[in-house]
């Protein structure tokens, strides 16, 4: 397993070397300069003008309109927004497909990007910055310079190219489907269907030049629950007559912690986090309710679903004992995204030809969630990260204010994706798809 921190905290060897390992161990040429400058004017443009979940209607366009104006087979309107585009090579082979998510978040950008957003929006009733915090604007002009450098090649490319723009990973609005699931659902991975599917995610832990990877297991199955408490309510200076649901709460919060300390296998990896707790009014009236709401990230089924039962009979027990009721509601979203090993153990040397050996580095998973899920439960799937920090300059954290990509990393995003993606067509590797 890999040390990340100590990764990124010797800059100056690290850049020193990743020019002498570039020289020695990359075997691919460099990105195109056209399809690069063209790349990384898309990305400002797009980062610039970012759009929520479910409402990348103008970052559709650009993307559908560009990989029109390329050749490529272009199906808008797929999952709400999302772009499938297909390119047939000049001589036979398989399909291959890769896919960039195109959704902004709602977080005010702060950084001294010269082309950050000031993008205001209305988000849930309240006005709030749309930023892209998370680097799909990145994805998305890497996937885009992919699909020029592509073209380029067409006729002695060796199969079909299938690439996916999608929407709404980040989660649709409430009370609307979107993502992954809902592409799939109207026919992404159809006609052709891919025998393998890749992306990549943008990772400020690690330098621009740098790519990452985990086989099997990469991101974990996001859960969400919600626990309304039932009790009684009294005056606050008379408990006796009520059923206190704030009490019955604190029990329910402090046992749920024993179930991943004592229920899960130490070996096995599992989170709840109960996020958001609301109750009461006033400082002397014992509520009627508590609602509670949370999430649970675990890496396979079976102790996914242990975590739902035993949150189950502890919430049933606890509030018998507190002679309450309730109810429960425990919603899956995205599943666990488990990269194929066969695909992985054939995709890490080609990564390697793109970026140099000492550039790959084998990470472990994160409990973060990702609806690449979806698409990789489909066909065989291998999501890497890409480095988008760059030494000297503030990278920030995924989802906050400060994250900050660098230009720098769409060429060598592009280079990996195309390597994997050309490599791919090039030596027809036969990957079976893992089970269920
Ligand atoms: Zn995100
Ligand atoms: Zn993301």
């Amino acid at each position: 397993m890999l040390n990340i921190r100590r990764l990124v905290s010797l800059p100056v060897i690290h850049a020193a070397g990743f020019l002498l390992i570039q020289q020695e161990a990359c075997s691919m040429p460099p990105v195109d300069d056209a399809v690069l400058k063209q790349a990384i004017a898309w990305r400002h443009t797009i980062h610039q003008h970012p759009e929520l979940s479910n409402r990348e209607v103008h970052t559709a366009q650009l993307v559908a309109a560009a990989l029109t104006e390329m050749g490529y087979v272009v199906h808008s309107g797929i999952g709400h927004t999302g772009v499938v585009a297909v390119l047939q090579g000049g001589k036979p082979g398989p399909v291959v497909a890769a896919r960039a998510d195109m959704d902004a978040l709602p977080v005010t950008e702060q950084n001294d990007l010269p082309f950050r957003s000031v993008v205001k929006t209305d988000y849930l009733g309240q006005q709030v910055g749309v930023a892209h915090a998370c680097g799909h604007d990145i994805h998305t002009s890497v996937l885009l310079g992919v699909a020029a450098l592509l073209a380029k090649q067409r006729p002695s490319l060796a199969g079909t190219v299938k690439l996916i723009f999608q929407g709404a990973e980040e989660g649709p609005p409430p009370g609307e489907r979107g993502g992954a699931e809902l592409m799939l659902e109207q026919g992404a991975l159809d006609n052709p269907r891919p025998q393998a599917i890749f992306a990549l995610h943008s990772f400020p832990d690690l330098q621009v030049g740098e790519v990452g990877y985990s086989a099997g297991p990469a991101f974990a199955a996001s859960d969400q629950f919600s626990l309304t408490i039932k009790g009684r309510p009294a005056h606050g200076a008379y408990p006796q007559l009520s059923r206190d649901p704030i009490v019955t709460a604190a029990a329910i919060v402090s046992s749920w912690q024993s179930i991943v300390a004592r229920n899960v296998n130490p070996l096995d990896e599992a989170v709840l986090t109960v996020g958001m707790i609301r109750g009461g009014t006033r400082y002397n009236i014992i509520p009627a309710t508590v609602e509670l709401q949370g999430t649970v990230r675990t890496l396979s089924g079976d102790v996914q679903a242990l975590m739902e039962r035993r949150m189950r009979d502890m919430t049933a027990g606890i509030t018998a004992a507190y002679d309450s009721t309730f109810t429960f509601e425990y919603q899956k979203n995205n599943p666990a995204t488990i990269n194929n090993i066969a695909l992985a153990n054939w995709a890490v040397p080609h990564l390697a030809e793109a970026v140099g050996s000492a550039h790959v580095k084998e990470l472990p998973p994160t409990m973060g969630a990702e609806d690449f899920a979806f698409f990789a439960q489909v066909v065989p799937g291998f999501y890497f990260r890409l480095g988008v920090h760059k030494p000297g300059t503030e990278t920030g954290g995924l989802h906050t204010p400060t994250f900050r990509g660098d230009d720098s990393a769409i060429a060598i995003g592009i280079q990996s994706m195309s390597g994997l993606l050309l490599s791919y067509l090039h030596t027809k590797p036969t990957v079976r798809q893992h089970p269920g």
